[in-house]
Formats: structure tokens, sequence, C-alpha cells
């Protein structure tokens, strides 16, 4: 399948009830050859309006932390979500949900086929790395699966929450730039 026709099919899901009140599908954003994916849970309410990602306030402070280490949604990475509609009110997406959408998001990564795929926040990397992943533990460590490198930060909502986390995300992005520069220093040449 090519990525054209993956996202044409995307844009008319009914999988799942939350297309009932989606506004605009959140399929992604970056470049489809990157080496590194980063994977939230689902849109939020700017998201669903834009069609974007990662637009609101949330989206700005994870576009800072990109830039900290010279990464850029335009140049260098993919970004997409474990749900690609919004969940009203900005809950949890249900597990029926994500497991209803993930197939999306499997047939994305197999068309990018990243090195490296970093979860933001704890239901992405439940969903990606292990059931019961731990966020406050496992933050920043990196999981072998299958080859490619998965690792954790915290969502960028939860560091706006609570500013006292952000010393040791930086400590995380710190040491994911340097398993970039071992694995895929390409991404710092586009
Ligand atoms: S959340 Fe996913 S499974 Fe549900 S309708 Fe949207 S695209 Fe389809």
């Amino acid at each position: 399948m090519t990525w054209e026709d993956l996202e044409r099919a995307a844009q008319n899901c009914t999988r799942c009830a939350l297309y009932e009140t989606r506004t605009k599908l959140v399929f992604g954003v970056g470049v489809r050859d990157a080496d590194v994916m980063f994977v939230g849970e689902g849109p939020g309410e700017n998201e669903d309006l834009q069609g974007e990602p990662f637009v609101g306030r949330g989206g700005q402070l994870l576009d800072t932390m990109l830039t900290l280490i010279d990464l850029d949604r335009r140049r260098n990475v993919y970004i997409a979500n474990i749900v690609k509609c919004r969940p009203p009110k900005n809950r949890d997406p249900l597990g029926t949900e994500q497991e209803a959408c993930i197939g999306w998001l499997r047939a994305q990564m197999d068309l990018i086929k990243p090195k490296i795929v970093v979860c933001l926040g704890r239901i992405a990397a439940t969903v990606l790395i292990k059931p019961d992943f731990k966020i406050t533990r496992e933050h920043g460590q990196f999981f072998d699966i299958n080859g490619v490198q998965y690792m954790a930060l915290y969502h960028p909502a939860a560091l706006l929450r609570d500013p006292r986390k952000k010393p040791e995300t930086f400590d995380d992005l710190k040491a994911l730039q340097a398993k970039i520069r071992e694995l895929c220093p390409g991404t710092y040449t586009r």
C-alpha cells in the first residue's frame, strides 16, 4: 500500500465511535522517511480543528524540545498518535479505541521504518513498549523491540502541568540526541 492509499483510507475510517465527533482526522506530520518517529496518545481540541498533531500549547513545547536537539517536524522527524480522532473532552482514549486505531499507526511505521520511536507520555509507552510501563521510573530508558529502539518522554502536557519534570526531560533529550547520532546520523544532515 502506498502512503497516499493509506492516508485516503484512514481519512474515511469508521472503525470506532470517535469518527462521529471528529472535526478533522489527525493522520500525522513530518517526513515520511524519517529515522526518528514521535508518538503521542491522541488529538486534542486544537489538533482536531487543524488536522495536525501537537499544535496547541503542548505542541509549542514539543517543538521547543525538538529544537533543543536539532529536530524539526518539517525537516527530520515524523509525529503521529495512537488514536487519530479526538476523544471527547480530551479524555484518555479507551482500550477499544486504541485497539481499533493502532493498525493505522502500525501501517505508517511499516512504511516509515523508523530506527528510533519516542513515545510521548504513558499511554503511548504502554501500547508500544510494554503494558506495565511506568513513566516516572522508565522515561529516558531505551528498549530494543525487534531491532528498533523505543524510549518514552513525559508528555508535553504533563511538563506544562508540572515544570519540575523539565530537568529530567532535558537529560532524556540529550540521551535521545546521542542515540540519534549513534544510529541515524543522517537525521542531522537533512
Ligand atoms: S480513532 Fe482511529 S479507529 Fe477510531 S475512527 Fe478515528 S481513525 Fe478510525
